[in-house]
């Protein structure tokens, strides 16, 4: 199966939605190089695309190794660790209170992009982190109408699914930036808020907008700022 911006099935958080739910799995690992693990697949996003790599843990028999971050370095995904041990089978746990805040950003980000794109400003850059995002365009005139801050009110619910990169949409296109996607990828992940958006992504999110909670936003200059309480 391939994806968009990534490689290979291995990558399990983009197995639909539920993938972004998984919290441990057993791994084989398959070295130790440039200061992380190579495993054979993994349930940690790395950094890339708008949202920064997950933290965990591997455990094997009585060690316990601390990932510190996830990186794509060429075709292998990094899983950084200061510290090099010799294991070869190990249980791969997620930080996943961190990652849960991450995949609330992330959704909230999503749904903000639409409403502000529904009343023409397009989202050039977007940025999530456990408890605080941005969002950039190229005007200094953006406005959230009040639909931006209800987002959590209105329990939708949020799915992933593949398309062929020939079936999209042209309103996928204009909203998601797609141009800036190689040529080479072939199918596309992507992610739908119910009634409100699609947009190809190869991040994490939750599964209804209801998840979300309590969040902040505000509008300085050309920027988009939000964030959880
Ligand atoms: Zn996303």
């Amino acid at each position: 199966m391939k994806h968009s911006l990534s490689d290979g099935g291995s990558l399990l958080y983009l197995h639909g939605i539920e993938g972004s739910y998984i919290k441990e799995t057993e791994v084989k690992v398959l070295g130790y190089e440039n200061g992380g693990y190579i495993l054979d697949k993994t349930i940690l996003h790395y950094q890339g695309g708008g949202q920064p790599g997950d933290r965990g843990m591997l455990i094997s028999g009585d060690l316990k190794i601390p990932i510190y971050n996830v990186r794509k370095k060429g075709k292998n995904v990094l899983h950084l660790s200061k510290v090099e041990a010799p294991i070869v089978r190990a249980k791969l746990v997620l930080d996943w209170e961190r990652r849960y805040r991450i995949m609330k950003m992330h959704t909230l980000q999503h749904a903000i992009s639409a409403v502000v794109f529904k009343t023409g400003f397009p989202s050039l850059v977007t940025e999530v982190f456990p408890g605080y995002g941005y969002i950039e365009s190229d005007s200094s005139s953006i406005k959230v109408n009040g639909e931006g801050y209800t987002i959590n009110k209105t329990a939708r619910n949020v799915r992933r699914y593949e398309v062929k990169r020939d079936d999209l949409e042209p309103k996928l296109m204009a909203r998601c930036n797609l141009d800036k996607l190689p040529k080479s990828v072939e199918e596309i992940s992507v992610v739908e808020i119910e009634g409100l958006d699609s947009c190809a992504c190869a991040g994490t999110h939750v599964k209804n907008t209801s998840e979300i909670g309590d969040y902040w936003l505000r509008t300085p200059g050309k920027r988009i700022e939000f964030g959880l309480f």
